[in-house]
C-alpha cells in the first residue's frame, strides 16, 4: 500500500521508509501546510498532523509524533522535544541540567506516536517506546536530534547511543520501528476486513 508519510523531517521520512518498506508500505511526502501541534500527549499531536495531512491530500496520511522524556527532568522536553531551546543548542541544554546527576538518576525513554488518518474518517493508531539513560556528553554520528545523548539499555543495542548505533540496530530496538511495525500489523488486519 501506498501513503503519505505527513513530516517536513528528513530523518523521520528516512526513517520510515527504512522500517515500512520491507513491511510492504511505501511512504511519500506531499507539498504540506505545517500543522499547529496544540496536543498535549503525543497521540493528539500525531493525530493533528494525520488528519491536517488527509484533509489537505484527500489521501490517506500517516504522521509520527515523537520526543524524548527524561525522569530527573519530570519528562521534559517530551512533546516540546523539537521546540526545547534553540535549534542546535538542544543536546547541549540537555546535558547541562543533568551535570552531575549520577547514572541511576539518568533514565529517560523515546516516545514514537503514529496516527493513519484514512479520508473516509477511519483512523489507526500504534505507539511505541524505547528506554535507555541520558549520557554525559554526545557520543556518535549517526542519526538524528537527540540520539547522540540516549545510550540505549535495549537487548541489541545496550550500551551504545543511537549515534553510535548503525540505522539496523536502531530500527530493532527505537520507538519508531516498534511504533510502525505495530502499525502496519494493524493496517493489515484493517485492509483484510475491508477486503472480507
Ligand atoms: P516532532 O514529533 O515533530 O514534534 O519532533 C520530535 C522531536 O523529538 C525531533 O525533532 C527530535 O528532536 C526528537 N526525536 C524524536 N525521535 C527521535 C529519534 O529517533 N532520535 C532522536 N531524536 C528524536
Amino acid at each position: 500500500m501506498n501513503m503519505i508519510i505527513a513530516t517536513h523531517n528528513a530523518h523521520k521520512l528516512e526513517e520510515s521508509g527504512r522500517i515500512l518498506g520491507p513491511l510492504g508500505i511505501t511512504g511519500q511526502t506531499a507539498e504540506l501546510a505545517e500543522a499547529e501541534e496544540a496536543g498535549t500527549t503525543f497521540r493528539e499531536n500525531a493525530y493533528i498532523k494525520a488528519k491536517s495531512a488527509c484533509d489537505e491530500t484527500g489521501l490517506p496520511c500517516v504522521a509520527d509524533d515523537s520526543g524524548l522524556s527524561i525522569d530527573y527532568l519530570n519528562g521534559e522536553p517530551g512533546v516540546y522535544s523539537a521546540r526545547y531551546a534553540e535549534p542546535g543548542k538542544r543536546k547541549a541544554t540537555v546535558l547541562e541540567k543533568l551535570k552531575g546527576v549520577p547514572e541511576e538518576k539518568r533514565g529517560a525513554h523515546f516516545t514514537s506516536a503514529i496516527c493513519c488518518v484514512f479520508p473516509n474518517g477511519d483512523v489507526l493508531e500504534a505507539e511505541g517506546y524505547c528506554y535507555g539513560r541520558i549520557a554525559e556528553e554526545c557520543r556518535g554520528e549517526s542519526g538524528f536530534g537527540y540520539d547522540p545523548i540516549f545510550i540505549c539499555t535495549e537487548e541489541g543495542c545496550a550500551g551504545k547511543t543511537f549515534g553510535e548505533a548503525t540505522a539496523k540496530e536502531k530500527d530493532a530496538v527505537s520507538h519508531r520501528g516498534k511504533s510502525l511495525r505495530i502499525f502496519a500489523e494493524k493496517l493489515e488486519n484493517y485492509l483484510k476486513d475491508k477486503e472480507g
